[in-house]
């Protein structure tokens, strides 16, 4: 039995790479734009010339099918064709054009599995045109609802709808993903672990808990010449002093903590900020350390308010519980890395995937290859071709295993 065909994987692979090309070898394809539609055009076209039929549901979302030999719930394969403004050649591009070669395998090979094959192409997963990402896989899984998604508007203050009956592909909310055996996303890594440990594929077991807090700090705005330190109440000194304190008391090796975005008022060079607002993202694979770690949080920076006499608001703003992968979907992937020779390291993604929210609907789970340097979403991103094609056969084989009844 043959392995998946090089040549043939890495041809799409650079037909793919040239639509909507930047320089520095990245791709800028939004989704919904001239540039998606042309390789959602090319995709359909692969998938019709591999023998699936091709459907696409109400959100734009596209299916290529194969039927099996029994009609059983599919196994279901697949990421997104969409990229980041400044984005890489293999985020969601791998996780698709894979599952296409995995199918072209089976073709390949003869063989005929009792359950059908799916490969699904979701709409913007980035959310770097229309806000929030993954409007596709979330509105085919409860997370939002058709009036919701078709009603995005990006920049320009173009609709969803509007666009996607523009590139024309508007289809049936009928044809969404209906009930699946295993759902399965290829995806590389985005960061720097597998790489790092010197592993080449990683079995994901489910994505990390993620809390959001919103802090605002009241001080007082005076005058920077005339005021002196001991009878100020600087809102950004109170700030800085947290968060030197999260850094060194909360980040452990099992707690990320993130404070990505400030701002202080007044914001000028010759004033006490009176006002510093920030947020704070604390991740965690385990539920209990993470909530333990934002109470902690929200004690540390009371402490300091109080110390230095300064106000504090604590808003909390977003939470989202770990998610854990399907246990019997692992162990196959497991199994066909033994099979196959490979090194692997099981893992947690911290980033969201289509997966994510598909884990809703039925039995899910991923495979990570690696990020050179960490690398994505950036033009810069790579995945090496020995690691692709590792990947590819992890996927056909994992397929293999999980297609018959
Ligand atoms: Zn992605």
């Amino acid at each position: 039995m043959n392995n998946i065909n090089k040549e043939r994987l890495f041809q799409n692979l650079a037909t793919s790479s040239e639509i909507g090309s930047i320089p520095g070898k990245g791709l800028r394809r939004l989704a919904l734009s001239d540039e998606d539609k042309v390789m959602r055009d090319i995709f359909k076209k692969w998938c019709e010339e591999a023998g699936l039929s091709v459907r696409v549901d109400d959100l734009g979302n596209m299916y290529g099918r194969r039927e099996g030999r029994k009609s059983l719930p599919p196994i279901v394969m697949g990421s997104h064709l969409d990229t980041q403004p400044e984005g890489g050649r293999f985020d969601g591009v791998l996780g698709v054009l894979l599952a296409l070669e995995a199918i072209e395998t089976l073709n390949d090979n003869g063989i005929e599995p009792d359950r059908p094959v799916e490969i699904v192409n979701f709409t913007n997963e980035e959310g770097a045109r229309f806000e929030p990402p993954m409007l596709g896989s979330g509105g085919i899984s409860g997370v939002f609802d058709q009036a919701y998604v078709h009603s995005r508007q990006d920049r320009e203050g173009h609709r969803f709808l509007e666009e996607l009956q523009r590139i024309g592909y508007k289809g049936k909310e009928e044809n969404r993903i209906g009930d699946f055996d295993s759902f399965l996303e290829l995806h590389i890594e985005q960061g720097p672990i597998l790489e790092d440990e010197g592993k080449q594929i990683g079995i994901v077991e489910g994505v990390q808990g993620i809390s959001w807090l919103d802090v605002t700090i009241t001080g007082e705005a005076d005058h920077a010449g005339t005021t002196p330190m001991h009878l100020r109440k600087d809102a950004l000194m109170a700030a800085g002093e947290i968060m030197h304190k999260l850094e060194t008391t909360i980040a452990r090796d099992d707690v990320s903590v993130t404070i990505g975005k400030i701002s202080v008022s007044p914001n000028t060079v010759n004033c006490i900020p009176g006002k510093a607002l920030f947020t704070v993202d604390i991740r965690s694979t385990d539920d209990d350390v993470r909530k333990t770690a934002v109470n902690a949080t929200k004690n540390s920076i009371r402490d300091v308010c109080r110390l230095r006499d300064v106000g504090v608001e604590i808003a909390e703003l977003w939470e989202t519980e770990k998610i854990v992968f399907d246990e019997g979907i692992t162990g196959a992937i497991e199994q066909s890395v033994k099979h196959l020779g490979y090194s692997s390291k099981r893992m947690v993604s911290g980033a969201g995937h289509d997966a994510k929210y598909i884990n809703n609907l039925g039995p899910t789970a991923m495979i990570f290859l690696p990020s050179v340097n960490g690398k994505s979403h950036v033009p810069s991103e790579l995945t090496l071709e020995e690691d692709i094609v590792r990947g590819a056969n992890v996927l056909y084989h994992t397929l293999l295993t999980l297609s018959q009844e």
